[in-house]
């Protein structure tokens, strides 16, 4: 609910506006009032005050005590008192008033952290109890009491009675439309739930007329019982929210007061002393049941809600998740298979796919080559330019190589400046072509640095499956003798394994 703002008094508009809701409310049940020709059963004004002081706070109270003593002295005004025990007594019972209401909402708005009373059945009954209840008593309670020292009371228990009904009452009808009117609508209605809304008002109008107005008469007193109109309190408090609720209970209760005030209800027929008492008990339980019903719905709809909430964060913290995990995969993966400097293959995914590829080559006698290529006096690049530069030539040596070999080739780096590729499909011939091939790119290739461009060669070793390389290993020893030999020949060359 609304917090105070700081300040003893409310501002000037807020006091304004309430204090003629208050007299607008009081004037309409007054013709109310003479139009059943008996006292209001219902408090509109009652139910003004503690919307006020809910909605506005306690600095509202200077607008309740004004429009409460205005009316106060209009309604005793043909006492016989005189003149100053009538303002004394109408001070004194606006007091009451005004206290009643600030107390009750001062409690509500203290036990009641949402907007409106009504979106729980603790919230409702809490409402009921420190609201409606609380402020009737008081109220009740301090008018009677005023009224009786100035001499106004003939009986003090009847009086004290119908004002705590009354103000229970208003308070139960008219402040939960006032509040939910004035609170943030619950979202724009779809054109097929507001003629929904119109069927049902007026299903609700006619059922009134039925169970409490004119029409009881066609009906006959079964059809016409006040009990009928549970259904649609029913169906308005479970398919629309509280403004929907709060407006029928509003319009059925006047309703009731009209058609029984008018002699027309079952209330006339029956055993009820005072009819309008037995009205008033009819509000009670309808109001509350309705309200209570609402409050039901509520909750269960704000757990569907809260569900769907819910489900829609998991799935997207398993969205989350996962994607997290599959890049940390991505980076295992690649943490497994990759050469962090160079990019190539490392060493054991190399040998994997290579033995592979040499496995397959036996099975289906197929022509299978492996190249074997080192750095040329590598050492002597890392000592004059540093260890850096020999890490960018050797990313070029890569990117120089990747780029003359196939894709269905395996390239990998063994170790340090040695790397080796395994060519499926290819024999001693081809095989010493692509090795030139790569020779002759590295040669030709170089890097620029900030003092001109560092050249690399490389030596490189071949060897092509037989029948006497069981192993993927035999064949990478092969190449590696023929390594040796391209580097006992004076380097940046090619030699071929001799078998
Ligand atoms: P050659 O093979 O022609 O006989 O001479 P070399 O100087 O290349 O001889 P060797 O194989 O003994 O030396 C290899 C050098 O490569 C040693 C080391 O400084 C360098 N080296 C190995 N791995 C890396 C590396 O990751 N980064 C850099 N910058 N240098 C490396
Ligand atoms: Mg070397
Ligand atoms: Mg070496």
């Amino acid at each position: 609910m609304t917090s105070d703002s700081p300040g003893p008094v409310g501002s000037s508009r807020d006091l304004a506006a309430w204090f003629l809701a208050y007299l607008v409310a009081a004037a309409a049940g007054h013709v109310i009032s003479a139009f059943v020709m008996s006292p209001l059963p219902l408090s509109l004004s009652a139910g003004v005050a503690l919307a006020a002081a809910l909605t506005a706070g306690t600095r509202i109270w200077p607008a309740i005590m004004g429009a409460a003593f205005l009316l106060l002295v209009f309604a005793v005004r043909d006492a016989g008192s005189g003149p100053v025990m009538l303002v004394l007594a109408s001070l004194g019972g606006a007091a009451g008033i005004t206290l009643g209401a600030t107390t009750a909402a001062g409690v509500v708005r203290r036990l009641v952290k949402d907007e409106t009373p009504f979106g729980r059945i603790s919230d409702y009954l809490v409402y009921v109890g420190f609201g409606a209840i609380l402020s009737g008593l008081i109220a009740g309670s301090i008018v009677t009491a005023c009224f009786g020292v100035a001499g106004l009371n003939d009986h003090y228990v009847g009086v004290w009675r119908s004002w705590l009904v009354a103000d229970l009452l208003g308070a139960m009808t008219f402040t939960p439309v006032i509040l939910v009117w004035l609170a943030a609508p619950d979202g724009d209605m779809p054109r097929n739930k507001m003629l929904e809304a119109a069927l049902l008002t007026a299903v609700i109008g006619l059922l009134s007329l039925v169970a409490l107005g004119p029409l009881s008469e066609f009906v006959g007193p079964v059809a016409s019982h006040p009990l009928i109109l549970a259904l649609p309190l029913a169906w308005g408090a479970l398919r629309f929210g509280d403004r929907g609720t709060a407006s029928w209970v509003l319009v059925v209760s006047l309703l009731a007061i009209w058609g029984t005030g008018a002699g027309y209800s079952a209330f006339n027929t029956g055993a009820a002393e005072n009819p309008l008492q037995a009205v008033q008990f009819m509000i009670f339980v309808v109001a509350g049941t309705t309200f209570m019903i609402r409050a039901l719905s509520g909750a269960q709809q704000s757990i569907e809600r809260e569900l769907v909430e819910a489900n829609q964060r998991l799935g997207a913290r398993v969205n989350e998740r996962t994607q997290a995990l599959k890049e940390s995969e991505e980076r295992r993966g690649n943490l497994t298979t990759t050469d962090d400097l160079t990019g190539a293959s490392n060493r054991s995914y190399f040998l994997e796919m290579s033995k592979m590829e040499f496995y397959r080559a036996r099975r289906y006698q197929r022509p299978l080559a492996v190249i074997m290529i080192d750095g040329d006096r590598f050492k002597s690049i890392n000592d004059t330019h540093g260890h850096a530069v020999g890490d960018l030539v050797l990313r070029e040596l890569t990117h120089t190589c990747q780029n003359v070999l196939r894709a269905s080739d395996i390239f990998g780096r063994i170790g340090g400046e040695e790397f080796a590729a395994t060519l499926p499909d290819t024999g001693a011939e081809g095989a010493t072509e692509v090795a030139e091939r790569l020779r002759q790119a590295v040669e030709d290739s170089e890097v620029q640095i900030e003092d001109g461009a560092v050249k690399m060669t490389i030596s490189i070793g071949v060897a092509v499956i037989s029948d006497e390389t069981i192993e993927y290993e035999n064949l990478l020893k092969h190449a590696d003798d023929a390594l040796y030999r391209a580097k006992e020949g004076g380097r940046n060359m090619v030699v071929a394994h001799q078998p």
